[in-house]
């Protein structure tokens, strides 16, 4: 009988890690005690749009699947580093951001509370914060040892939303709560909005085999659709560096990285690095290895510090490789005029 007991525990464990997984814990509790007055708060609406990407990451699978375009290795990668992040990522991520709402609450410039307007305040805060952590993650080498995980993958689905460095989630973090606390986004706020941007930020990476175009209609162009992540997840020059916002794009149009996705430029998901993206190790520490290498060659402490501090792409000898190099020797100016011609 007692050998029975270790199987028990492993489909005990895998239960377990599905229901986490789908985020249907609160669902299950509902239906098991058959009181849904939870649905009446905040905490039931959000139990129900949890489970969505989990949810639509299986419609995808069973979609590519039926019409036989389902490839393993399109979500292998992801999945391996999915499992890798599991505990330790989140574990990292919820003490960083409690330390820095404990030290940076004091010093928060007011105190926002719920509701219609300072959601939109926050949003607006939080984007600007996210547009801060992405911006550094493409243009500083250090942080895009830690994001080129995410870029990795030459197939667009939903389990990219999930393929990140471990290391990631926290940076991001620290940097978006301290800037959205110090701002005065309060700490109930902030949850909220981190649920909302989680939420739509892992749905726009629906691929094409659910979502053939990402456009969205008209929302294209009012919020950042599918179709704009695309475009940041794009190794084009023309669309290299762009779209760093999450939901509302007004930060990337302020500050000229807003790129629409065009016919005549189909997308080419992945990074400009040679790389294996079938191997977990090379697009989880790839990036890493080539930055110790770089390093290790350069000649004197600065050229060391800088290829740590500059964009991917810089050289100690003067023949840089980086996206805005490569970009302007493409097509200068092309970016301007196309643009143009699409909002006509
Ligand atoms: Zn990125
Ligand atoms: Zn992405």
């Amino acid at each position: 009988m007692a050998t029975y007991i270790p199987f028990i525990n492993i489909f005990h464990t895998l239960y377990e890690e599905l229901i986490s997984f789908f985020g249907i814990r609160s669902i299950i509790e509902m239906s098991k005690s058959g009181d849904y007055s939870k649905l009446h708060t905040l905490d039931g609406i959000l139990s129900i749009v949890s489970p969505l990407v989990p949810f639509l990451l299986l419609l995808e699978i069973v979609r590519a699947l039926f019409y036989k375009r389902f490839k393993i290795e399109d979500y292998k990668v992801p999945f391996l580093i999915f499992v890798a992040n599991r505990f330790i990522s989140r574990f990292i991520s919820i003490l960083a951001v409690a330390w820095c709402i404990d030290h940076l609450l004091p010093i928060a410039i007011f105190k926002s509370s719920i509701s219609w307007y300072w959601l939109i305040y926050g949003y607006i805060i939080w984007e600007f914060a996210h547009f801060i952590y992405h911006y550094l993650a493409h243009k500083v080498r250090l942080f895009w040892c830690l994001h080129s995980t995410h870029h990795a993958p030459e197939q667009m689905n939903l389990s990219v939303s999930y393929a990140h460095f471990f290391l990631e989630a926290p940076y991001a973090d620290v940097i978006r709560t301290s800037i959205c606390i110090i701002m005065g986004v309060s700490p109930p706020l902030l949850f909220l909005i981190m649920f909302i941007d989680g939420t739509w930020g892992a749905f726009i990476h629906a691929g094409e085999n659910i979502l053939k175009d990402g456009r969205l209609g008209f929302l294209n162009r009012v919020i950042l659709t599918p179709s704009h992540h695309r475009v940041h997840h794009a190794k084009n020059p023309l669309y290299m560096d762009t779209n760093f916002c999450n939901l509302l794009n007004i930060w990337d149009r302020i500050f000229g990285t807003f790129q629409y996705e065009e016919k005549e430029t189909p997308i080419e998901y992945g990074i400009t690095r040679k790389i294996n993206s079938k191997s977990f190790l090379d697009v989880y520490f790839g990036e890493i290895t080539a930055l110790g290498r770089d390093v290790a060659k350069a000649p004197g402490i600065k050229n060391k510090i800088l290829y740590i501090l500059k964009p991917p792409g810089w050289s100690h000898t003067g023949d840089h490789k980086t996206a805005s190099i490569i970009k302007k020797s493409m097509n200068p100016g092309k970016k301007e005029r196309e643009n143009e011609k699409v909002l006509v």
